[in-house]
């Protein structure tokens, strides 16, 4: 058996078989039919042991950034090995109530959370979520509005925005100066007296997430110690901050990057926060990604293989059952994501640009892939389990895929394909 780069749960057997947990994903593939996401429980759970381990001996919660991968299974499965939650909409809140998630370990991110959004959280489980990142003043005084409305108190924590440069893809950065996300650091401490200010509000902590597929460690470490200078200033006002919570963001590999092991990270900035004095604070991470996606593929059937003319220098088009509504991170973000067929067969390898069938030229999974392939062939599109069928939709009329989780010998379906018939079944025609 041999391993694969960014996917440890994968193996190629010396049959040429691709293999999650022992399971060929080509027999997965016949059972379940593709386009098909696989994940490994084992590879989750392991992920999130990695930053709890880490955290022993402190105060801490890993909340699990939900958005990264919704379905109801994976939230199970974190809730059961003692995560928290991240959420970002009142759909979230209800989904990860739905899959044994405790209110009292959801943080609240987003923007533009809504005053029924509000209300839900603060009614979650009886009790009300663990406490509201907010990101700005008018958000602070909606909050405290609704809260008082309900005779409750919200607990917060301001996300502030340290200006940092996480060095990465412009769409996934957020901790810069000119996107919409958080407040800006030097008008956290007004910021805060505001909150001290209101009775609806309770100030519990400090968060800020700087942006996604980090490969480094010192871009945190930055936000850190531009979050404990808050801290000790939002402190010598008077205001007693509890937690730190310093977002998620950690990259995983898709092709060759390095990222930093979790453990690395946490150790390297629990060491920032005691050599600062501030080692007796309670500690949150959010971490989505890292959770999640180098745990799941995305397995799809070749169709129709369109070799290029060659007197044209045009190019081979190898056209899949999956398409950008599976899989969008490719059209998205111009990601890379690596493939592997399913069954290896001997033969020359042709450079494909792997597409799928749907009627856009941005449609396509990976471009130049140097593979040997037949139509039927089935193609595994590695570390897929992150912003992939969180992301589908369902353009074309294309029901959106099944999902399946392997637990060791176990498999088990946790999503059925969709049928046609469910995409329009909430239309109506207009009256003959
Ligand atoms: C998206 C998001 C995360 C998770 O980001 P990953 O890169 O998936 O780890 C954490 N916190 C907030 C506020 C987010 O928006």
């Amino acid at each position: 058996m041999s391993a694969l780069p960014g996917a440890p749960y994968l193996a190629r057997r010396p049959d040429g078989a691709l293999v999650l947990e022992g399971h060929a994903l080509d027999a997965l593939a016949s059972r379940y039919g593709t386009p098909l996401y696989v994940y490994s429980r084992g590879a989750m759970r392991a992920a999130l042991a990695s930053y709890q381990q880490a955290l022993r001996g402190r105060e801490h919660l890993v909340c699990y950034a939900m958005k990264a991968n919704s379905s109801l299974a994976v939230l199970q499965t974190f809730a059961e090995a003692g995560a928290g939650f991240d959420i970002v909409s009142g759909g979230e809140l209800a989904r990860v109530l739905a899959a044994g998630g405790q209110a009292s370990r959801i943080v609240f991110s987003g923007v533009g959370k809504t005053r029924d959004e509000m209300r839900a959280a603060l009614l979650a489980g009886g009790t009300g979520v663990r406490c509201f990142n907010v990101e700005s003043l008018p958000e602070l005084d909606r909050l405290d509005q609704v809260a008082r409305s309900l005779g409750r108190v919200a607990p917060v924590s301001l996300r502030v925005n340290p200006d940092v440069d996480a060095g990465t893809h412009p769409y996934i950065s957020t901790g810069l100066k000119g996107n919409k996300f958080g407040i800006a650091h030097g008008e956290a401490v007004a910021a805060y007296r505001h909150a001290a200010s209101l009775p609806g509000l309770k100030v519990v902590g400090i968060d800020c997430h700087i942006g996604s597929q980090i490969t480094q460690i010192a871009p945190y470490l930055d936000a850190l110690d531009r979050l404990l200078d808050l801290v000790e200033a939002v402190e010598a006002a008077g205001i007693a901050i509890h937690h730190v919570d310093v977002g998620g963001g950690l990259g995983i590999t898709y092709t060759d990057e390095q990222p930093p092991a979790a453990a690395d990270l946490v150790s390297a900035l629990l060491a920032r926060l005691d050599a600062r004095g501030h080692g007796h604070r309670e500690v949150l991470f959010e971490p989505g990604r890292s959770l999640v996606g180098n745990a799941g593929v995305l397995v799809t059937t070749v169709e129709v293989l369109k070799p290029g003319r060659t007197n044209d220098g045009g190019k081979n088009f190898c056209i899949v059952d999956a398409a950008m509504n599976d899989l969008v991170r490719p059209a998205m973000y111009e990601a890379w994501m690596a493939m592997e067929p399913c069954q290896r067969r001997e033969g020359a390898a042709l450079t494909w640009d792997v597409v799928g069938p749907i009627c856009e030229s941005g449609d396509w999974l990976g471009r130049d892939r140097a593979l040997a392939l037949q139509p039927g062939d089935r193609i595994a599109i590695l570390s897929a389990g992150a912003y992939g069928m969180v992301m589908a939709s369902n353009y074309n009329t294309r029901p959106r895929a099944a999902e399946v989780m392997v637990d060791g010998d176990t498999l088990h379906l946790v999503r059925e394909r969709e049928s046609v018939a469910e995409l329009f079944a909430h239309e109506r025609l207009l009256p003959r």
